[in-house]
């Protein structure tokens, strides 16, 4: 009798692919699959092409594929840049996408997923997604996913998955780290390692980018607490999971997941949600009006000073065109400054006007009333152009980047840099390819929680958190929340856990 390939010492074929989305339920800007298709939707051998040799999950799971003894079938990823709910046909078209690589079954199934992803009447959209995979391959097929930091994890999400991992760095630069880690606990379990027990604490708490950083105070301590778990005898992996507040859901919360023998991971992640909840003020951000962070960087007169917005994070789902901050610019007298606005008509327009030429028009505020009114600019097109790029800096690191039509208006002291495509900003070539230079720069602007430090903390000399009124800002008072299911510090100082 012929023997079966898995009976001769042939490979499991283990599927790889995922989507990811980060939705603020708080953005008008719907998120269809044009949106997926605009940022990144490859599959099967397309997938392989983007994404091998790249800082993503994904490229981590194929480098480290070979050494963990998998082969693996290359599905399909789907990524957009955060923004408003997900149309469920959206959501649908990727996950049965993913779902045609599973025929025939495979032995095991790695997701690269975001974790805070809501669909229109599906507030838990990953979970929905593995779910639906899980149904498709049964119950003895392991599936291990990757999740980034600000998941906001559910029980169903931690029910359909056999493990989860998240990331452990913010500002993000171990995407292709977690992706190996997840192809070696594939591995691992595909040659027998028992099925892991799952521990999974929730907590009430509510934090913002701008006080997550890794490197930081009160993170650095605890994801350095989290590593030493980790280690310990009987553990397979541990994650502190921050979250995502800028979603109207009820699953909100920062999240603990430990895996390994039960005591284990039990005790691991009590010992971990304890430390983490008696630093609960230390996530208490501090921040400065658009007028003083302004009159600050003028009167140092030398740069690049990052006047980071985390009102306006585009990375968090915020549209990136708000005024406030750009009209702070040009009411304070600012010199060599630089700011990126989302307005795909004003790209255009100024386009067509071409480099040289003059530019009057209305830019930015197109949104949201809260994000500020529209600002009335005229000045010289010094760039007009596609751009198009792959990432350099330390973020997603070889993936493709699509700003779409950008043109750049210098009026006055300030160069605006006007998009098709919202930008996050996690790379230098945004600013560069369309004329901007940082390093000669004394002021910029940045529409993030974090993110600026990815590509900018080594040149900047300065930073200052703005406060200006958005849906992701850091004044998590101001969030029009009607959904949570219980009270939440900060906005209840009294919350008592557990
Ligand atoms: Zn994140």
């Amino acid at each position: 009798m012929l023997a079966q390939p898995s009976e001769i010492g042939s490979k499991p074929r283990v599927l790889v692919g995922g989507i990811w989305h980060e939705t603020n339920s708080f953005s008008p800007v719907p998120t269809d699959l044009d949106a997926f298709r605009r940022f990144l939707f490859v599959e099967g051998v397309e997938m392989v092409a983007a994404l091998s040799g790249t800082n993503t999950e994904i490229g981590g799971m194929l480098a480290a594929a070979d050494a963990a003894g998998i082969a693996p079938i290359p599905a399909c990823w789907a990524g957009a840049v955060p923004s408003g709910m997900v149309l469920r046909q959206a959501l649908d078209h990727v996950v049965d996408t993913l779902l045609a690589a599973a025929i025939p079954p495979p032995d095991g199934v790695l997701l690269a997923l975001h974790g805070a992803m809501v669909a229109e009447g599906v507030d838990e959209a990953d979970a929905y997604a593995v779910q639906r995979v899980r149904d498709a391959v049964g119950p003895d097929i392991p599936i291990v996913c990757t999740i980034d930091y600000h998941a906001n994890v559910s029980a169903a999400l931690v029910a359909a998955a056999d493990v989860l991992i998240g990331y452990d760095t913010l500002p993000h630069i171990d995407m292709a780290s977690r992706g190996r880690e997840a192809a070696e606990v594939m591995g691992r379990l595909l040659a027998g390692m028992a099925r892991p027990a799952k521990a999974f604490r929730k907590l009430p708490l509510l934090t913002v980018p701008q006080m997550q950083g890794t490197a930081d105070a009160p993170m650095r301590e605890l994801m350095a607490l989290c590593h030493r778990l980790e280690a310990e005898p009987g553990m397979l992996t541990c994650s502190i999971v921050v979250g995502f507040p800028y979603c109207d859901t009820p699953h909100l919360g920062l999240s603990v997941l430990a895996y390994g023998a039960m005591e284990a991971a039990e005790r691991a992640a009590d010992t971990l949600a304890a430390a983490i909840w008696a630093q609960r003020a230390a996530f208490k951000p501090t921040l400065t009006s658009a007028g003083d962070a302004v009159g600050a960087a003028v009167r140092a007169n030398r740069g690049p000073i990052f006047l980071v917005e985390p009102a306006d994070n585009v990375g968090g789902g915020a549209p990136g065109d708000g005024t406030d901050l750009l009209r702070a610019l040009i009411d304070g007298g600012a010199e060599d400054a630089a700011c990126v606005i989302w307005d795909p008509a004003a790209a255009a327009a100024a386009t067509r006007v071409g480099v040289g030429g003059r530019f009057h028009g209305q830019v930015g505020g197109h949104t949201l009333a809260l994000h500020g009114q529209p600002v009335a600019l005229e000045g010289t097109v010094t760039f007009a152009g596609e751009i198009r790029y792959l990432r350099d800096s330390s973020w997603m690191t070889g993936q493709p980047a699509n700003l779409g039509l950008v043109a750049t208006i210098r009026a006055g002291g300030v160069s605006v840099i006007l998009t098709t495509e919202r930008a996050m900003p996690f790379d230098t070539l945004h600013l560069r390819m369309a004329g901007v230079e940082p390093e000669h720069t004394k002021m910029i602007t940045m529409k993030c929680g974090s993110a600026w430090a990815t590509a900018f903390a080594d040149m900047a000399i300065g930073h200052i958190y703005v406060d200006t009124p958005g849906i992701c800002t850091s004044n998590l008072e101001r969030m029009a929340y009607t959904r949570l299911p219980h009270s939440f510090y900060p906005l209840d100082p009294d919350t008592t856990w557990p």
